[in-house]
């Protein structure tokens, strides 16, 4: 039976539904997309209980799917390092929280960085053993694999904390694995605030998969609300950006944005005014 939730960035049980952005995600019965009356964050209630959002979130087209864009994004994780780099000032120990198949560990780990990794699904943390020898621990949470605290100097947790039942707990305790003069760095999708869902929105319907399942997101975050979550479990927010790509010309050369130029330029423009698809956040201990 689906479950309803308290506020996961205030506590609050006041919420006013929203049927444009349930319609748009063809949610099924009786699953539906709210916002906080209190703090404004965009959340799913009622929604599948951890076992039974299992069945959708581990299935393998979409793993598969996964493989093929990721062996595109390599150099957009090259990217993400040199930002990385440039901000903390050098390289050190990392922990990908949700590393999937642990390309973004390899290209760092080729670049001076001590890569871990933490993942749920068994299949593709040995993916990531296999392929590329990397140290990745499997669990549903950073609490079940027993890290160290103060053990990291950087944690990353890309396009993660959108499908975690509890993404303050997660980012609590991550705070506590964390150096003190370490750093976190979060990327979350900017769902319903980009300049694309804001232009076509209405006529994209089921925009999150394209498999014919409703989307597997809980949590539909905003440059404010991710802010509000960071600073909650004991971060100061130090950069704050909405990204498209880093690397523009290498994705229009390649195969992914041959029949999406009209995406591409939205995506991009939307960045430059702070309507981009990615919400990219560097965060520090506070
Ligand atoms: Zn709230």
């Amino acid at each position: 039976m689906p479950e309803f939730v308290r506020c996961n960035l205030c506590s609050g049980t006041e919420y006013r539904f929203l049927p444009n952005k349930t319609d748009c995600l063809k949610l099924p019965e009786p699953l539906r997309v709210v916002r906080c009356e209190r703090c404004g964050l965009v959340y799913m209630n009622p929604r599948f209980t951890p076992e039974e959002h299992g069945e959708y979130f581990v299935d393998s087209t979409f793993y598969k799917s996964y493989l093929m864009r990721v062996e595109r994004m390599v150099s957009l994780f090259s990217a993400t390092y040199k930002v990385l780099e440039g901000v903390f000032g050098r390289c050190g120990s990392l922990l990908e929280v949700g590393c999937a198949t642990g390309h973004f560990l390899w290209v760092g780990q080729q670049r001076g960085w001590q890569v871990v990794g933490l993942e749920i699904s068994a299949s593709l943390a040995q993916y990531a053993r296999d392929e590329f020898g990397l140290d990745v621990r499997i669990g549903g949470g950073v609490k079940d694999v027993g890290f160290n605290a103060g053990e990291f100097d950087v944690v990353y947790i890309s396009h993660v904390l959108e499908h975690l039942h509890d993404p303050r707990d997660t980012l609590e305790c991550v705070h506590s694995l964390i150096k003190d003069d370490g750093l976190l760095v979060v990327q979350v999708p900017n769902e319903f605030e980009d300049l694309l869902f804001i232009l076509f929105g209405r006529s994209m319907k089921n925009r999150f998969r394209r498999d014919g399942l409703p989307t597997d997101h809980l949590y539909f975050f905003t440059p404010q609300t991710i802010g509000h979550l960071l600073e909650g479990a004991g971060f100061q927010v130090i950069q704050m950006s909405t990204w498209a790509w880093r690397n523009q010309r290498n994705l229009l050369r390649s195969r992914f944005a041959g029949g999406y130029l009209l995406k591409v330029i939205i995506f991009s423009l939307g960045g430059f005014i702070g309507r981009g698809p990615n919400i990219e956040v560097f965060a520090k201990k506070a």
